[in-house]
Order: structure tokens, then C-alpha cells, then sequence
């Protein structure tokens, strides 16, 4: 056994040996993967292996079509063939128009990365599985690719592969301890000896958290027991002269695909039972749950009238495993929070079919320090410090029970709920408010008319489009107050502050006290990594000098995670997180100084109080730091106010509103005037496979200053020139909003792709951002937008058509 390496990887599942492999792929073959007993003696073993490419988002389709064509090429190895049934077919089916709805629009994302999923009808779904009955059937989704493997031959081809580049492989290797050095670098502690090395990698499966606890983290991961069978062999498929396609159902709740000439059939049952909480026998190797079919009797039901044919056949095996889960049902591949040379690849719940693409993402992020695609809906840092056992098995329940069941735009589910909340909460409650969950936080999203008030899911816009309506025309002819919670916010303070963030932020950092700027964080690829916004705080009896940075609410990781690792050695800079102790409230609108000044003794003119000033000052007796900036494109002020007093400021600005008729509202309406304003989301138009000229942030880009991070990156991008533009749209549909993701078209080509969409009210416009090709980015230059499997035109047009000069928000 080697005593140095360059890469751990612990865990030889799917996880481990895909990540294994992809290093080596990417150029690191001095590396080590250590595995407790013998590979695929986790979960992997017993996997029902299905393989589809269907996934929420485009980096989840690409990851997935990554697999696909890795094992297939896999499978056709001369030297070392396995078995894979590629392409066999397979259909989601849907007993509803909504969930039909849903298909097509992401048949029209998985367009975009070249991925061609069709919606049939029932009678279509049943010539193509000739088992399936049509009885309370509308359609479904078909993925032409979907197809198993096995499991075993998979993680064999893959750790074969990686030795003969030069990985090796240890089995029956436990790892019992993890030490982190003074210069970051490790010792892997196994019961064979010691390894050095610079990079772990947790691949542990359902153990995770034993080798998380080894490095004092809790990843927010368990498992969940899940079982199919095995029938005796169909003589319908032996006739049938082909092979049967994949199911997945999400009427009933239940998957099935061809295992020899029978059916291997999974459940996803309501009575569901997590597993391992408490700990896990040492010993469970190889090894499985105790059956328990009685469980699954209510979804096997459905099965059985959805395929007469298995109620005439036997069972002959059945399988009961353990099955990992996170809080949103994606896994955690990536950096693992606060760790430095510390990365996971854990919580596959589909790591079959998802493995290949994952090792893949994260060996490029191992080695290149960011993966081809933007991978924040993998990254492990997207959950703040209430990411619990306890609330990630209420989630991981709620997921198992809808496994199929996937989320409707403004869906909000219940479990786990509240988890984050202010003082506000309870009493925004009592003003009706619906409430949707930010990175735990429950922030309102708009004030329903009545307590019975309730949408209906939809890719459409919903009944609550006439509400927000309201509620943005209260923000543009008088004022309105929202709560902004969990916002991310830093507190930067040390004699190096302003040189520190110079060097973070591409463009212009403002030193002036007093004085707000936003700018953008690049990562060494010259790609866009952050957005923040910086605030100066002078000395008083509040605190010393101080910086506030300002970010998105789930970036709160992610950004200390980005800042702290480049503090350079002697540097004076501390970073402290205030993010849970301060909300905002935002009081935005043509009246929002009146009513101010009514409750906050000074100057609020504008000539006093400019747009971009910070000032601290008191709501009524609330300590509060008023901010002049503006989401919504009105005159407004974020007041950010410790919790303690968030109620006091609340009602201060509550009592002094009802002169200029204040009201409430929510994240849709600013989610809206955000649109019309040309202002974009982080995550959603913001992400790291596009520079800051390709998302059009010019004007925040200096490259006459002689350093900040990912320069270099990016002048070398300059010289090749955009790939694609961020533009703004114009769609011509009053039905829906482009949804992210959807496809933009010119005949049959995809020539762009959605980021954010919604209705602009003030401006009556159907909006939208998309990255599109540089073709296709003039100002009036037309395209077609593929909306959940509607043709509608698109046309680009001016940013920001919403007062384009900003002068309502600098009034
Ligand atoms: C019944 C069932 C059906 C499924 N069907 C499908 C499907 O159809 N399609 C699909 O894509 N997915 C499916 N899955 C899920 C899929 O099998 C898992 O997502 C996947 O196998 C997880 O792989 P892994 O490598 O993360 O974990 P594991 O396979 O559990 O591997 C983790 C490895 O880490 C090792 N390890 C743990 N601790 C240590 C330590 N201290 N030192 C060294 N090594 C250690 C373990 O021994 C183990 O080998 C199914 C799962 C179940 C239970």
C-alpha cells in the first residue's frame, strides 16, 4: 500500500469508483481509492441499475447523458465487456394535463443539451409496453435511452480502467480516523496502515456520516429502506420478441423494468421507514433489510391494475435495501463546507445511473477547481447550518413518498417546515401570507385575499397572478414593505478590507464611508462565481470601520467558503457572518421617504441620502442600517434590522404607512420587477459557465486594474470572443412564463436556453432572460420559444425596460 498520494477516495460504490476513474480521465493517476470490505458491498450491489436521462435541470440531464455514453462505451469494451441494456426505452406516465404539462417542458430543456425525450398519449404509451393497461392513463414522457446495467460490472470496468491508468485499489482497507494538517493536506487512517495524501474524497454511501464524523462534519444525508421483486418469467414478454421498456409511475408510485423474461418491480410506498439513524451494525455488509411486502400493499395495487399480468405471476426474490436521501433529493457532490481539500460525492439516490456523471463533475472540480457545468444544484454548500438529520429525514420521507412526483413552478411541499424562521413569521401569517422556503428561511412569496385562498399547480401562471398583480401596483403608485429574510451578509472587518475585496471583485470596490456598490466575483476561469454587495460602515459605537457584504441566501457558504480561502497569509481581514441575526425590510415605492421619515429621525432627502448612501441610524426605537438601493426599480430602502427588533421596526413602519397606504407584499412581485428592471439572480442567470461580458455585466468588469481573481482567465477569453449573450426577451404568450431551462429555437435548432422568466406588470410584458447564441442577440432579432411544448414567438429587447434610466429609483 502506498504511504503518499495525491487523492483519497474513500468507498468503492459507484460513487468512489466513478470519481476514481474521471481523475485519472483528467490527467491525476496518482491516486488511491480504499474500500472497507470488497467493492459494491454497500448499496451498489443490489441496485435495480435503471439508467434514464431524464432530469430537472440541465446540468442533471447532462450529467446523465454523461453515464450513458460512458457505459455504453463501456459495455462494448473488447477486453472487458458488461452488460448494459442500452436504449431499451422508457416511460414516465401521468394521469393528469398538469403533469403532462410538466413532460413537455422538460422534454423542451433536456433539448437544450441535445437530449430528444417525446410526450405520447396513452394509447402510444400502451403499443410501446404492451403489458400496461390504459385505464386512467393520459400520457406520458418518453425517454428513448433509458435502459440497466449491472451494477458489479460497472464498478469493476471503471476501477479496471483506473488502474491500468495507474489508480490503485485497496479492499478489505477500513478507514478508522482522517487528520487535517497545519498546510491542509491529510492522513487517512485505515486498519492496513497510514496513507498521506493532499484530497479526501467521501464516497461512503449510507456510511457517510461515519467518515464525516472522522473530519467533524454532519453531511445532511440518511437513508431510507426501499424494496422491489423479481417475478417468475411473463409469457407476454417472451412473446412480445422485444424487450419491455421502464416504467415509472407517479400515480402510483412504483418503477419496473425487464429482468430476464420476468419483471423486477420497485416500490416507493406512503408507510415508508428510514433507516440507520441511530447507527449501523458494523457488520451490515453485503447485506439487506428484512422484506416486508406488507408495506408496499398500497402501491402495489396500482401496479397490479396498471399490468394485469402481474397478478398471475410469481415472486421469486425480493429486495429490501438502504437507499441515501439529502434535504432537496439532489445528491452532495462537491467541496464539502468549510474543509479545505475535503470533497463528497454522497447521497445518490439514483447513483446508478447518475454515478458515471457525477465522478465526472467532480473530478473536473477536484482537478480544475470547477466542473464544464455550473454544479450548484449538486454543490454540498447550498444548505446553511440548519441542515440537520432530523429535518433532512422529514424531507427525505416527503421525497420517497413523490418519488416520481416531481415539484410544479411555486409548489411548496410540507415537510420540514418551519425550520427558519424571524419574529415576522407568525405575524405575517396572520396577514395571509403564502409562504415558500429560502434556504430554510419561510419568506413570504404574496398575501393570499383570503385564508382559503389556494392555487392550483400549473406550468401556467396560476390564480395568485392577479394577487401579485395587486401588490405590485400598490409598490408603483404608493409604497409596500416586504421582509427579506436570510439574506446572505458578511461582516468585513481589518486594516486590509478594501485591498482584499479589490482583489476578489473584477470591477470597481468603492472605499468611500458612507457608500454602497455592487460587483461580481470571478472564479479562476474568468467565469462568474458571485454577486455581492458592499457597503461601508464607518466606525461608531455599532462597531469599528467595517464592510457589509451582501449576497444571495443560499450563498452564505458558498461565499465564506470562496473569501476565507483567499485571505493571503499576514493579511489583516476577518469575515464574520451576521446572516442569521439581521433581516431586511424593504420598503419600496414613491412614498417609501415619507414614510421613513416618519419613523427615523435625519435627513432623508435625496440630496442627504443618495441613492447607494448606508447609514445607521433608529426605526422608532429599532436600531437599524438603511440602505438606498432598489430590487424592485422603485425608490426604496433596505433597512436591515437585528432580529430582536425586527418586530419593533415592523410595526413602527406599519403605524406610519397607513397614512400613504402601505401594504404588503412578496417575493413574486419582486421577482417580477426584478425582471422588468434588468436585474439578475444568482444561480439562475448568474452562473459559472459564463464570463462577465457573456452575462453582459460590462460595466462592472475593470480590466485596467493590474489583478483580481480569474483576470488572467478572462483576457484570454476575451481574445476568443462570446460564446453566448445573455439578452432579454420579450414573449409572446399571456398564458405562461418561460420557465428555466426552456428551449429557444430558430426552425429545428436550439439556439438558446431560458435562465428566468415572468410577467412584467407595469410594463404588461412577458419576460425573460436566456443565454442565446451571439447571432441571435441583437435587439429585435426574433426566435421561437419551445413553452412546455408550445411554439410562442420571442423577440429580444432593451435590458431593463422598466424606466431604463433608473430615475424613479434614484428620485
Ligand atoms: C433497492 C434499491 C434499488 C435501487 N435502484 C436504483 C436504480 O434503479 N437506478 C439507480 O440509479 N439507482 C438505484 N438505487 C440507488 C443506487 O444503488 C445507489 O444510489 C448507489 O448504489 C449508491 O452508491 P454509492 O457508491 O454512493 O454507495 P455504496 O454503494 O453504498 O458504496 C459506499 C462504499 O463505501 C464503503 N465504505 C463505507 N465506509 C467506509 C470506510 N470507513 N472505509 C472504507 N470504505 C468505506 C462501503 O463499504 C461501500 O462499498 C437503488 C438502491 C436500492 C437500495
Amino acid at each position: 500500500m502506498k504511504s503518499r498520494t495525491k487523492v483519497v477516495v474513500i468507498g468503492g460504490g459507484i460513487a468512489g469508483c466513478s470519481t476514481l476513474y474521471h481523475l485519472t480521465q483528467e490527467g491525476w493517476t496518482d491516486v488511491v481509492l480504499v474500500e472497507r470490505n470488497e467493492l459494491t458491498s454497500g448499496t451498489t450491489w443490489h441496485s435495480a441499475a435503471q439508467v434514464t436521462n431524464f432530469g430537472m435541470n440541465q446540468t442533471m440531464v447532462g450529467l446523465k447523458t454523461h453515464s450513458i455514453n460512458l457505459y455504453k462505451e463501456l459495455s462494448e469494451d473488447p477486453e472487458y465487456p458488461i452488460n448494459y441494456h442500452h436504449g431499451d426505452g422508457g416511460i414516465r406516465l401521468a394521469n393528469t394535463e398538469a403533469q403532462m404539462q410538466g413532460y413537455r417542458h422538460f422534454a423542451s430543456m433536456a433539448r437544450g443539451m441535445d437530449v430528444h425525450f417525446e410526450v405520447i398519449d396513452a394509447e402510444e404509451c400502451a403499443r410501446r409496453h404492451p403489458l400496461i393497461s390504459t385505464d386512467n392513463l393520459v400520457g406520458g414522457l418518453w425517454d428513448p435511452l433509458d435502459g440497466d446495467i449491472d451494477p458489479a460490472q460497472l464498478c469493476q470496468a471503471l476501477a479496471r480502467r483506473a488502474r491500468n491508468a495507474g489508480a490503485e485499489v485497496y479492499r478489505n482497507t477500513p478507514v478508522v480516523a482522517l487528520t487535517q494538517h497545519k498546510d491542509d493536506t491529510w492522513t487517512v487512517h485505515t486498519e492496513n496502515g497510514d496513507i498521506d495524501c493532499d484530497i479526501v474524497v467521501n464516497a461512503c454511501g449510507y456510511r457517510v456520516n461515519e467518515v464525516g464524523a472522522m473530519m467533524d462534519v454532519h453531511h445532511p444525508v440518511m437513508s431510507m429502506e426501499h424494496q422491489y421483486f423479481l417475478t417468475e418469467p411473463i409469457q407476454q414478454i417472451i412473446d412480445a420478441g422485444h424487450r419491455m421498456p421502464l416504467i415509472r409511475c407517479p400515480i402510483s408510485d412504483y418503477y419496473c423494468r425487464q429482468e430476464k423474461n420476468g419483471l423486477l418491480v420497485g416500490f416507493y410506498e406512503q408507510g415508508c421507514k428510514t433507516w440507520g439513524m441511530d447507527g449501523i451494525d458494523p457488520n451490515f455488509v453485503n447485506a439487506l433489510c428484512p422484506d416486508d411486502l406488507e408495506r408496499v400493499m398500497d402501491v402495489l395495487e396500482g401496479a397490479f391494475a396498471r399490468m394485469p399480468a402481474l397478478q398471475e405471476v410469481g415472486i421469486h426474490t425480493v429486495v429490501n435495501g438502504p437507499i441515501t436521501y439529502t434535504i432537496d433529493g439532489a445528491p452532495l457532490v462537491g467541496p464539502i463546507p468549510g474543509k479545505r481539500n475535503a470533497f463528497c460525492i454522497i447521497g445518490l439516490r439514483a447513483g446508478l445511473g447518475e454515478g458515471g456523471g457525477h465522478g465526472w463533475l467532480l473530478a473536473q472540480q477536484i482537478v480544475h477547481g470547477e466542473a464544464c457545468y455550473d454544479t450548484w444544484c449538486l454543490d454540498p454548500r447550498r444548505f446553511a447550518g440548519h441542515a440537520n438529520v432530523e429535518l433532512c429525514a422529514q424531507y427525505a420521507i416527503q421525497d420517497y413518498q413523490n418519488e416520481f412526483r416531481f415539484h410544479f413552478p411555486n409548489e411548496h411541499r410540507p415537510a420540514g417546515r418551519p425550520a427558519k424562521t424571524t419574529p415576522l413569521t407568525p405575524v405575517l401569517e396572520t396577514e395571509n401570507a403564502e409562504f415558500t422556503v429560502v434556504n430554510g428561511w419561510e419568506r413570504a412569496e404574496y398575501f393570499k385575499p383570503s385564508a382559503e385562498f389556494h392555487t392550483t399547480p400549473t406550468f401556467m401562471f396560476d390564480e395568485a397572478h392577479e394577487v401579485v398583480a395587486e401588490e405590485v401596483r400598490s409598490v408603483q403608485g404608493n409604497v409596500g414593505l416586504c421582509e427579506v429574510n436570510g439574506f446572505n451578509r458578511f461582516e468585513i472587518t481589518g486594516a486590509d478590507r478594501h485591498s482584499f475585496l479589490d482583489r476578489m471583485f473584477c470591477g470597481t470596490v468603492t472605499k468611500k464611508a458612507n457608500r454602497i456598490g455592487l460587483g461580481y466575483l470571478l472564479n479562476h476561469h474568468g467565469m462568474v462565481k458571485c454577486e455581492a454587495t458592499l457597503a461601508n460602515l464607518p466606525a461608531s459605537d455599532r462597531g469599528p470601520d467595517r464592510v457589509w457584504y451582501g449576497s444571495a441566501a443560499a450563498s452564505e457558504v458558498h461565499d465564506m467558503d470562496w473569501l476565507t480561502q483567499h485571505i493571503r497569509a499576514g493579511e489583516d481581514v476577518q469575515i464574520k457572518s451576521l446572516t442569521n441575526d439581521q433581516t431586511i425590510l424593504v420598503l419600496a415605492g414613491p412614498k417609501a421617504r415619507d414614510v421613513l421619515s416618519a419613523v427615523s429621525r435625519g435627513d432623508w432627502s435625496a440630496e442627504a441620502f443618495p441613492w447607494l448612501s448606508v447609514r445607521e441610524c433608529f426605526v422608532g426605537i429599532a436600531p437599524a442600517t438603511v440602505m438606498g438601493v432598489s430590487f424592485s426599480g422603485e425608490l426604496a430602502y433596505e433597512i436591515h434590522v437585528p432580529n430582536a427588533s425586527l418586530y419593533a421596526a415592523y410595526k413602527a413602519l406599519r403605524k406610519a404607512g397607513e397614512a400613504y397606504g402601505l401594504r404588503l407584499f412578496g417575493a413574486r412581485a419582486v421577482e417580477s420587477m426584478r425582471m422588468e428592471k434588468g436585474f439578475l439572480h444568482w444561480k439562475a442567470d448568474l452562473i459559472t459557465e459564463y464570463d462577465p461580458f457573456e452575462t453582459g455585466l460590462d460595466r462592472f468588469v475593470k480590466m485596467e486594474k493590474p489583478e483580481f481573481v480569474g483576470r488572467k482567465a478572462l483576457k484570454q477569453r476575451l481574445s476568443d470572443g462570446p460564446r453566448k449573450k445573455l439578452v432579454t426577451l420579450k414573449i409572446d404568450t399571456r398564458k405562461a412564463a418561460a420557465r428555466g431551462g426552456a428551449s429557444l429555437m430558430d426552425e429545428d435548432r436550439v439556439v438558446g436556453t431560458i435562465t428566468s422568466g415572468d410577467w412584467g406588470y407595469r410594463t404588461g410584458l412577458n419576460l425573460a432572460y436566456a443565454f442565446v447564441e451571439t447571432g441571435f442577440s441583437q435587439i429585435g432579432r426574433r426566435m421561437m420559444l419551445d413553452l412546455c411544448g408550445e411554439m410562442v414567438g420571442a423577440e429580444v429587447i432593451a435590458p431593463s425596460p422598466y424606466d431604463p434610466t433608473h430615475k424613479r429609483m434614484r428620485s
